[in-house]
């Protein structure tokens, strides 16, 4: 490819550093090689007969079978979870509701290590990432709304908040662990009752999750884990349940709204996005190269609100280019379970395959393609950090959704210019504004289109903080305050 410039041609050349391999081990990892369906508290065989292997993407090894639930089990498992909630599950006094909160997060803590390993090997993301971001803020997910259940009429004052009753959950394979917990404590802590159905590549976690369930002695069907694949969780949204929580596609999320229409159903959309992290002239611009990188290269960029377009002022366009340019370079890509590795492996080759499939488009388009020159893993699904610069706004490259590690790089004069290019998108999930002037920043949020605007900072996540997005970003939040809303009856509202 002649476009693609590599780390010969560039000088002066980082230092080659030596990192000694630090795997973490497998071995605290115990797999069943085959899994039931998690229903009214018991693992059951899929009434379908049916089973679906998943694989560890770095080394596409399988790693298990896992059921996949055909319309009867997802009956059953909606019948399980209405009968939790109206034989004690809705009249269970908030403060006992807490309990069951506090003891899974407790043992989400206690047992973090081996849900680590697993979400690295069966997602492909880096045991760094898992271990000190995933799962610390799966478990505080769970304290922040174990201390919401019992102080719902202060949280909504003179509304008389009640449960929904059962919700269907539909979560994606980019933060396995970390969706369940958004979606599963504030349905628990406002009284309701679940079915989750995690994605067809990464369901291990989710089901090691039910297994601590029972540890936490959780009534039985009050939370239910029915794995399969996309028409499972057409299933489980067509079914007899109050209210959906879908993370994933906007593609999905469409034809899930569709589907409901006029149902009665409630509910909450998180979808895909195109976040613009724009960095002014008078930005420190170390500290922004490493939100860029922490930005799009977190997770192999398969986070919805990632950091994907970079608007530069033209000013500094050079120098900052340079900078990360060879930041890339220092970047460790392989091995998931390597303590050093920086980005791991694509989650699916259905994945990779569409992101070799948009950055061909970029080079065709005209872009110009930038890849530190890295070793990759003879087996797998990997793909190197990519940058690219000379993005117009057309490209395909700046409007769609990559989900990968690449990103876009556009330039602007004016911060009129910047709001413009960073609003002229159909998604609106996230932004992020570099600058030293606290004034700009406040000047720049209000103007952002954004679910989430992040000021000298990327990608931060706290449980306290709502989370969503405008456009086709879709619509609710969840976190904070506002994350208990879409799960409650609020009288007068
Ligand atoms: P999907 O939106 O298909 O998957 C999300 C979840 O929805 C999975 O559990 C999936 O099941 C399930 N699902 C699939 N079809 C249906 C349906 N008709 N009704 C109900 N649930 C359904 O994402 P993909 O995995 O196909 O990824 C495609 C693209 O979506 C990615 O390349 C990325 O751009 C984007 N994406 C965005 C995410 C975000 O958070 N914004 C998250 C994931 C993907 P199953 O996995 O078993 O098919």
């Amino acid at each position: 490819m002649s476009e693609l410039e590599t780390t010969q041609e560039r000088s002066p050349a980082v230092p080659a550093w030596e990192y000694a391999e630090a795997p973490e081990s497998k071995e605290i990892v115990r797999l069943e090689d085959r899994y039931g369906l998690f229903i009214g508290g018991d693992f059951v065989e899929p009434k379908s007969g049916k089973y679906l292997p998943t694989i560890d993407p770095a080394t596409e090894e399988t790693l298990a079978e896992v059921s996949e639930a055909g319309t009867e089990d997802v009956e059953l498992a909606v019948s399980a979870a209405r009968n939790a909630f109206d034989t004690g599950w809705r009249d269970l006094p908030g403060k006992e509701r807490a309990k069951y909160l506090y003891r899974i997060a407790r043992a989400l803590q206690e047992r973090a290590r081996e849900f680590s390993v697993l979400e690295s090997m069966d997602g492909g993301k880096p045991i760094k990432e898992s271990r000190d971001i995933d799962l610390p803020l799966a478990a505080a997910h769970f304290f922040y709304y174990a201390g919401w259940a019992d102080k719902l009429e202060y949280a909504f004052p003179g509304r008389s908040p009640s449960p929904i009753g059962v919700a269907g959950q539909v979560i994606p394979w980019n933060f396995p662990m970390l969706m369940a917990a958004w979606k599963l404590a504030p349905a628990l802590a406002t009284g309701n009752t679940t079915v989750l159905k995690p994605a067809e590549t990464t369901p291990l976690t989710a089901l090691l999750l039910a297994e601590v369930l029972q540890q936490a002695e959780l009534p039985a069907g009050v939370v239910n884990v029915i794995t399969g694949a996309g028409e499972t969780g057409a299933a489980l949204v067509a079914s007899d349940v109050d209210k959906v929580a879908f993370t994933g596609s906007t593609e999905v999320g469409k034809l899930i709204q569709r589907t409901i229409a006029g149902s009665g159903k409630r509910l909450t959309l998180e979808l895909g996005g195109k976040a613009a992290n724009i960095v002014f002239e008078d930005a420190p611009l170390d500290q922004a190269v490493e939100g860029i990188v922490n930005g799009i290269f977190f997770n192999q960029g398969h986070v919805c609100c990632a950091g994907s377009r970079l608007l530069v002022q033209e000013p500094i366009f050079e120098p900052l280019l340079d900078k990360l340019k060879t930041r890339l370079e220092t970047l460790r890509v392989g091995d998931p379970l390597d303590k050093n590795t920086d980005v791991g492996a694509i989650n699916s080759q259905a994945q990779l395959e569409k992101i070799e499939e948009l950055v061909a488009a970029g080079v065709d388009e005209g872009a110009e393609i930038y890849q530190p020159a890295c070793d990759l893993p003879a087996r797998g699904f990997w793909f190197r950090p990519t940058l690219f610069t000379g993005v117009s706004q057309s490209h395909r490259i700046a409007r769609e959704e990559i989900f990968g590690p690449v990103l876009s790089i556009l330039t602007f004069r004016t911060p009129d210019e910047a709001v413009e290019k960073a609003n002229n998108t159909p998604y609106g999930l996230s932004a992020g504004v570099w600058t030293e002037k606290g004034s700009r920043i406040l000047w720049m949020a209000e103007r952002m289109k954004a679910g989430v605007v992040w000021a000298n900072t990327f990608n931060r996540f706290d449980p306290t903080s709502p989370f969503g997005g405008y456009k086709e970003s879709g619509f609710g939040r969840e976190g904070g305050l506002h994350g208990l809303e879409p799960y409650l009856e609020l009288n007068g509202s």
